[in-house]
């Protein structure tokens, strides 16, 4: 009765697991899809705790698995409530560090248990064979995706530099070919203990070496591909414990993990190979990149002439970016739509697909604002659009509209799919200073003729225009 309760709560978990992930894309099911995987998560974790058998007994140790959880769950809940939405990078990259780190874990207890059983008269080896297979691989894998993972939280929160030096890639793969030959001799001979921990410590400085050179801008990237490490360490567990939530699991966060990462890839038009060894906005040295190049000068517009301009345009498309999140203008702009609206404008939203500091910043920013999603375009529609639009109003975004992606092969984001605003009547474009953005590097965009420059903080500006509009 137990076993096939238990096997039924697996059962919801999976599924809930699988429903969950398909809601998460698309951002007006993705609240309640997240509710409903961890619903099927909280079932998994119960059904384990409660009707869980090993030879007849229950599990026992009742006191520390409860306070475990009460404590993971207060960090938790607290991390997330605080998080701002800009810095959830960060959170994803330390939450993905701790799963890395269960499953190390669990691959070191696990093996202390077969270890018992290698006493000389007992000795098996082929049977426990396959077991320490699994347990090295998620040894491998998990203190990989922790160790990164750490670095990873560490650059995104400015407190740890890209840090590289001559023949990096060929220690960081001889690192690890020790690791992959200590792992396979250890299956081998499992009698070899001391193997293990030298495992763990090539795999964690592996990780750490792995991620230290690689550029700021390429660290969602990285999160990413950590992310699926972490999956696939957490489906050796499952393998491990023959407990079937916990592989489906793990391999749907490979497989997310994985998909994702081809998808920022494609979306910033770069090998997977040219993020890991190349580095893009790395450049941190807070020296702009201009290539030389004399920009010219640029032109101011004020506010008042910017509310006429959009109050008497047909179509504005408006392009968010980093700033507007800085400067939680979302709800300030859903406002100037409304009044723009009410004045016959069309008004629609560029979302490019790494705008901001996470994929799908954008998305979620303005969704909070309950910006309908009909109004929000793709990369392709907008590029589409552009030439149909009288005003082209660019509130916090530099890199993801920078023309150098297109037009000069020497710039480090050149290949990237930009948005090409430049096809408008109009481009107005709102920041606090000339400053560059992520990558480091100047932008043509505010150079040119029909380009005008509205500066100051995006939710001030937008406030004003809004009050602007309303008596054009
Ligand atoms: P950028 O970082 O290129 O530019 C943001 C701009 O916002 C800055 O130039 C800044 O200029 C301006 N800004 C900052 N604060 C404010 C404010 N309060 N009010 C108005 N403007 C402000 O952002 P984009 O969104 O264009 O591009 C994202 C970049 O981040 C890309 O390079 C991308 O690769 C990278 N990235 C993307 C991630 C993702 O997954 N989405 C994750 C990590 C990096 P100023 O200081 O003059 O105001």
């Amino acid at each position: 009765m137990g076993f096939n309760l238990l096997t039924i709560c697996y059962l919801i978990g999976s599924i809930t697991f699988i429903l969950g992930l398909k809601m998460l894309s698309n951002p007006a099911t993705a609240r309640k899809g997240n509710l409903i995987a961890a619903t099927g998560m909280v079932i998994a974790i119960a059904g384990t705790i409660f009707l869980y058998e090993q030879g007849g007994k229950k599990l026992h140790n009742y006191t520390w698995i409860f306070l475990g959880l009460a404590i993971g769950t207060l960090i938790g809940t607290l991390a997330a409530k605080k998080v701002k939405m800009t810095a959830m990078p960060e959170m994803v990259s330390l939450f993905n560090g701790m799963g890395g780190a269960c499953a190390a874990l669990i691959s070191l207890v696990e093996f202390n248990h077969i270890s018992k059983s290698l006493e000389p008269q007992t000795l098996d080896i082929s049977a426990i064979q396959p077991t320490v297979l699994i347990i090295v691989l998620g040894l491998i894998i998990g203190s990989v995706s922790f160790a990164g993972s750490m670095i990873a939280w560490g650059k995104l929160n400015g407190k740890l530099k890209d840090f590289s030096f001559t023949g990096q890639n060929i220690l960081n793969l001889l690192i690890l070919a020790v690791a992959l030959s200590a792992g396979a001799y250890l299956v081998y001979n499992p009698a070899q203990h001391f193997l293990l921990y030298s495992i763990l410590i090539l795999a964690l400085v592996y990780g750490v070496l792995f991620v230290m050179p690689i550029g700021g801008a390429d660290m969602p990237v990285v999160i990413s591909l950590l992310n699926s490490f972490t999956g696939v360490a957490a489906a050796c567990g499952g393998f491990l414990y023959d407990n079937k939530v916990m592989l489906t699991g793990g391999i749907l966060v490979g497989a997310a993990g994985t998909l994702l990462t081809i998808l920022m890839c494609k979306a910033m038009n770069r090998s997977l190979q040219n993020v890991l060894i190349g580095s893009f906005g790395g450049n941190k040295t807070g020296a702009v990149l201009t290539n030389g190049k004399d920009q010219g000068s640029y032109k101011e517009i004020s506010l008042a002439d910017a509310a006429m301009v959009m109050s008497y345009a047909k179509k504005v498309m408006v392009v968010p970016g980093y700033g507007l999140a800085v400067a939680q203008a979302q709800h300030v702009c859903h406002e100037l739509e409304k009044i723009l609206l009410d004045k016959g404008v069309e008004v629609k939203y560029a979302i490019h697909p790494v705008a901001g500091r996470m994929p799908g910043h954008m998305n979620v920013l303005l969704a909070e604002a309950d910006v309908s999603y009909d109004n929000l375009l793709e990369m392709e529609q907008a590029n589409d659009e552009f030439k149909t639009c009288d005003v082209v109003l660019i509130l916090g975004a530099n890199d993801v509209v920078n023309p150098a992606a297109k037009n000069d092969p020497t710039s480090p984001i050149y290949g990237m799919p930009i948005l090409e605003v430049e096809q408008a009547k109009t481009v107005i474009v709102n920041k606090r200073s000339m400053k560059p953005g992520y990558a480091g590097i100047e932008n043509d965009l505010f150079f040119q003729p029909k380009t005008s420059m509205l500066f100051g903080d995006a939710k001030k500006v937008l406030q004003d225009l809004c009050a602007e509009v309303k008596i054009v």
